[in-house]
């Protein structure tokens, strides 16, 4: 078994958590939290066990039993994901290596503080082994799931993409903009070279605009492709991928609405939508491709920190195997027109 310990417990570490719990190959050892708050409570009435990163008598004086300390965790994992706020985690570097424990990062973080970003279809086995890995953004994954296969059956000569952010996580109350639209300074935006940490070989530009929304992003993208390709043979390639979900227009799906909802319908935990939603009404002229895609910021992430934990740890699982692993642990791509 695999012992995992994670270090901050808010969007993605607590789904994290949910999706440790599911592997039989891995063993939740507890989680590490800052405040004894409704969120330390669920988790323990789930049995799950709490390690204070901060002061341990807030959950003392709250009732909230905690197993120890951080450092107590990082005494018995062989991993720790790192959940900590944006900008945070690259600081707990030295305090993983001191423990000698192998870390996995999340896309808040910048390429070097592991010196290997990854995504389960396009770099599963450079990271075997690895000491340190980080997994990429919510943006830079759903953008790596459609782009890898693309690449690896017809060539991508260039990719542009407009990306379309929620404002704010839904229990985020302080950022914004509530009622605007907010382009991003930076032409290009950051995200075409964050998915060149992972596919250096595609030229890629990105731009993005913070929209008022809580839930998903929408990306447009046009993919100029090496060679002329017909519709059908896209989806064809991308119906082998399951953490690509397909939706229509015809079937009602207008907008991220109804696909947060299509997740509702399916009983996922926390209604979360693991898989990368596009729409298949592709258009081709030429040799270029374009298409919209949704992505489900609070849990495409998911998998694919499973996975890197495999990777890292279990030399004897393929990538084929890892992936088939999670995505039947989590129901991905297994029930309607997913
Ligand atoms: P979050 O704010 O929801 O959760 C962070 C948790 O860490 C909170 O519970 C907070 O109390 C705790 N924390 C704060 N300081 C800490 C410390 N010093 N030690 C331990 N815990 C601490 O953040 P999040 O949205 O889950 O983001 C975590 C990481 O995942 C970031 O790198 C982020 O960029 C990345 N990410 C976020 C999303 C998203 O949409 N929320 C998607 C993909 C990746």
């Amino acid at each position: 078994m695999i012992r995992v310990g994670i270090n901050g417990y808010g969007v993605i570490g607590s789904r994290l958590a949910d999706a440790i719990l599911l592997q039989k190959d891995m063993t939740l050892v507890g989680v590490s939290k800052v405040h004894a708050d409704y969120v330390a409570r669920h988790a323990k009435s789930k049995g799950i066990k709490l390690y204070a990163a901060g002061n341990r008598d807030e959950f003392t004086k709250k009732g909230i039993p905690v197993s120890g300390a951080l450092e107590d965790l990082l005494a018995n994992i062989d991993v720790m994901v790192d959940c900590t706020p944006e900008g945070n985690g690259a600081k707990n570097k030295s305090l993983y290596e001191k423990y000698g424990c192998k870390a996995v990062w999340q896309g808040g973080e910048e390429h070097d503080v592991a010196g290997l970003s990854f995504n389960a279809y396009a770099n599963y086995d450079s990271a075997r082994k690895a000491e340190f890995l980080r997994v990429v953004s919510c943006n830079t994954t759903a953008l790596i799931r459609t782009l890898y296969p693309l690449h690896s059956s017809f060539g991508i000569k260039e990719a542009r993409a407009v990306l379309i952010r929620r404002a704010a996580d839904p229990s985020e109350t302080k950022k914004g903009p509530i009622n605007a639209l907010e382009p991003d300074e930076n032409i290009p935006s950051h995200h075409g070279p964050d998915v060149q940490t992972v596919m250096p070989e595609i030229k890629i530009r990105t731009v993005a605009v913070k929209a008022s929304t809580t839930l998903m992003h929408l990306h447009y993208i046009e993919v100029e492709l090496d060679k002329k390709t017909g519709k059908e043979d896209v989806l064809n390639v991308w119906k082998k991928h399951r953490r690509i979900a397909m939706f229509s227009f015809s079937d009602g799906v207008r907008g991220t609405a109804q696909i947060m909802d299509y997740a509702r319908h399916m009983g996922r935990n926390r209604g979360d939508m693991y898989e990368t939603a596009v729409w298949d009404n592709l258009s081709i002229s030429g040799n270029t491709l374009s298409y919209f895609q949704a992505v489900h910021q609070e849990a495409d992430v998911i998998p694919e920190n499973v996975d890197a934990i495999r990777a890292m740890l279990s030399p004897e699982t393929s990538a084929r195997d890892s992936i088939y692993l999670t995505d039947t642990s989590l129901r991905i791509g297994i029930e309607g027109t997913i």
